[in-house]
């Protein structure tokens, strides 16, 4: 499919009429409860709440079941990649690839600074000193301009990965960006998500292979060990643990 430089726009609601649909939407689906919704399900909340224009899948192109899963209900749906300009070159293959085989629009949300004009104002390598003011630049601003195009995003956050994602919501309102936040897959396990992408034949990042279960910016990321926690390769030696994306 087109692979496009800039989110579409669409008419959005109100602020407190998709609030009270995301809080209606959790209930609806028994979020956090022994009967809750599967992602499948989930999908479809959206699909009957909200048209394939106003929804926008977020993809850090580790790999494609998210894109897939939302794509099956929505197609051509837009895909967001957060084009940091750090990216593994696997990472930049994958974008494509998913791109190619599935039925969505792939949208290269783009940092307002290059790498070198980022350099040029604070250093070189500021992720080094100050990962959380690079991440806040290339990665949290770019997406939050980016969602002002939509009523709803979908994220592949899932419980496992962190003790601050635990309690993650199917559904929930994301004040910070002004519309409503959907993680289908939260309650699945890394297993999971391979069974998804394998069972489907969608394309996974090569580095998932290698070492690399969670895929961020090249100088944030390491290999792991076999049983490591997979997170534990993100910032490693540093306090960070997220980008900011999800607080
Ligand atoms: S993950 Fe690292 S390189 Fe990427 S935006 Fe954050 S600090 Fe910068």
């Amino acid at each position: 499919m087109t692979v496009s430089l800039a989110p579409r726009a669409t008419v959005r609601r109100g602020h407190d009429e998709l609030r009270a649909l995301a809080e209606a939407g959790n209930i609806e689906l028994g979020s956090l409860t022994d009967h809750e919704a599967s992602p499948a399900e989930v999908v479809a909340w959206v699909a009957s709440n909200f048209g394939a224009d106003a929804a926008a899948v977020a993809c850090s192109m580790a790999d494609a079941a998210l894109p897939h899963l939302v794509a099956e209900q929505l197609p051509g749906v837009d895909v967001l990649f957060l084009d940091t300009g750090y990216h593994f070159a696997e990472t930049r293959v994958t974008r494509d690839e998913v791109g190619r085989a599935l039925d969505v629009r792939i949208v290269d949300v783009l940092p307002t600074q290059t790498v070198a004009e980022q350099d040029a104002e604070f250093g070189e390598k500021l992720y080094s000193r100050d990962p959380g003011l690079c991440c806040a630049r290339r990665k949290v601003e770019p997406l939050q301009d980016a969602l002002g195009g939509y009523e709803v995003w979908f994220t592949g956050v899932r419980r496992e990965e962190a003790p601050t994602r635990a309690n993650t919501p199917l559904i929930a309102w994301d004040e910070r960006n002004g519309l409503v936040k959907v993680n289908p897959v939260a309650a699945w396990s890394f297993d999971d998500l391979l069974d998804y992408a394998g069972l489907h034949q969608v394309p996974v990042n090569l580095l998932v292979s290698n070492g690399y279960p969670s895929i961020g910016c090249e100088p944030c990321t390491a290999r792991v060990e076999p049983g490591a926690d997979p997170r534990s390769g993100r910032w490693a030696g540093l306090s960070k643990t997220e980008c900011g994306l999800h607080l």
